[in-house]
């Protein structure tokens, strides 16, 4: 999952990564036919889930993504045929909760619709179940130049009866339902792109598909949450039991539980893959999801002592056949993990503090935005946090004021010394720096901070 030989990319997004240097022709597989499956993260650049983490049931930051491959082997046909038996007759899966979409086609590029994948496609399915896609959805390119090409996504309808009564599966596609999903993606390679913007065929066509291993088995266990499958369920039974909190009682407990469930597979598959969670780069990557974890089991499940790092126990346990590593590891991860939380928890407590005194020290019913700014900016208090507080004692917070300071904090930011790391960005003084910032949950506050120690 972590990328260390790759200047582009610092976690695995996806299946292909490992694989592009023989689609670009400068590899030889020892195999024109590979099957596997990969741990991904997508938290940031091009791919970044995190935000809707605990929030919908079937984002997660780090998944499995199986694949199948063709290296200048089978196309099209085969990939199509294939996925559909895998399905229907393999898995078993009924043939009326599935959809396909395939390419629309662009007229910029010269290519119209993909009719070849529709073609192979109605061998099998109604085609009212095939449905166009736009580029965006239906067209994968590397970059901006190299191998392209058309895909073909498939997607379940796992509403009840009643429910599909209402609307049809095929008006919520692409709309972020959350039983009606993608489960896979085929991906047909069979273009270059050109440095001046042209398509040409490749002499090689490849495909590279993606199916998500935790949605296929919510589809394949019957449930209607990721989190309700086999993957989830030990580790939200054991948050359960160490937090003594039902999941399924209250949306905010649901949402943390959720959150603490997928960020401890993050965290603790990214340590013993060897990132360690730090102040830049990818350590900050990981650093910040736990940090979002012990955040939600602080503020939403009463948790002020570390907690998380008790959950590896059950995750290694669980893993211990597909991945080994995990369970090799187990006690460094377990400690990183807790000392991380001590930090954390002891900045989020010294916070506190503060803010009863800011509490204290106001007049009338609203706290100044400044001062929750320097709490903030000082001491990586939670903005949110510092909300939710002041709301649940009765009092308001000047938001204006806070986001003007703000928006001055990044302009003084965007002065000092910009690191770019892959597509993620990173803003660092210098190297006596110690981080103490805390990024916002909400998308408003997007920049990481710094303070000389
Ligand atoms: P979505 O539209 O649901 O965000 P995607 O189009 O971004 O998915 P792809 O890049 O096509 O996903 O990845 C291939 C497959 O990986 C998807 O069909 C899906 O099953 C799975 N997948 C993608 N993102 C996630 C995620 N954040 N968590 C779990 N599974 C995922
Ligand atoms: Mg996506
Ligand atoms: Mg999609
Ligand atoms: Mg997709």
């Amino acid at each position: 999952m972590v990328i260390k030989n790759d200047p582009t990319l610092m976690f695995t997004n996806a299946g292909m990564n490992q694989f592009k240097e023989y689609f670009l022709g400068n590899g030889v597989p020892k195999s024109t036919r590979v099957t596997d499956t990969q741990k991904c993260l997508r938290v940031s650049g091009k791919h970044n889930d995190l935000e809707e983490v605990g929030m919908d049931t079937y984002h997660h930051t780090m998944f499995e993504m199986l694949g199948n491959w063709s290296f200048g082997d089978y196309f099209k046909e085969e990939a199509i045929d294939w996925a559909w038996e895998l399905l229907t007759e393999v898995f078993k899966i009924d043939k009326d909760i599935l959809y396909v979409t395939i390419y629309e086609g662009d007229e910029q590029d010269g290519i119209g619709k993909d009719m070849e994948a529709y073609n192979f496609w109605k061998k099998h399915i109604a085609e009212d179940r095939i449905l166009l896609g736009n580029k965006k959805d239906n067209f994968w390119e590397m970059g901006e130049q190299g191998p392209c090409g058309p895909c073909s996504e498939i997607h379940v309808d796992i509403r009840s009866a009643e429910e599909k009564a209402k609307i049809p599966g095929a008006d919520l596609i692409n709309n972020d339902h959350p039983q009606v999903v993608e489960i896979w993606n085929l991906v047909f390679m069979q273009f270059n792109r050109k440095a001046n913007g042209d398509l040409e065929e490749l002499p090689a066509q490849h495909v590279d598909t993606g199916m998500g291993f935790e949605r296929l088995c919510m589809v394949l266990q019957g449930k209607q949450s990721n989190y309700d499958t086999d993957v989830f369920t030990p580790l939200l039974q054991e948050i359960e039991l160490v937090t003594k909190q039902d999941y399924g009682k209250t949306e905010q407990t649901d949402i943390a539980m959720r959150v603490i469930a997928d960020h401890i597979r993050a965290v603790a598959f990214a340590i013993a893959d060897g990132q360690l969670p730090s102040n830049t780069g990818a350590g900050y990557v990981i650093r910040r999801i736990l940090r979002r974890a012990i955040r939600y089991g602080f503020s939403f499940l009463n948790q002020n002592e570390p907690f998380i790092f008790k959950l590896v126990h059950t995750l290694s346990s669980q893993m211990k056949t597909a991945f080994p590593e995990l369970a090799a590891q187990k006690n460094l991860v377990v400690n990183v993990i807790k000392e991380e939380e001590q930090s954390f928890l002891r900045t989020l407590e010294q916070g506190l503090l503060l803010l009863e005194s800011i509490i204290g020290n106001t007049q009338g019913k609203e706290v100044s935005g400044s001062k929750a700014f320097e709490l903030y900016d000082t001491y990586g208090f939670p903005i949110d946090l510092t909300a939710l507080i002041l709301r649940e004692r009765g009092y308001t917070l000047d938001e204006k004021k806070f986001d003007e300071e703000l928006l001055k904090q990044k302009e003084r930011s965007r002065a000092a010394t910009k690191v770019d790391t892959g597509d993620w960005q990173i803003l660092i003084d210098d190297n006596e720096e110690e981080f103490i910032g805390y990024d916002n949950l909400s998308t408003r506050v997007k920049i990481t901070k710094y303070r000389k120690v």
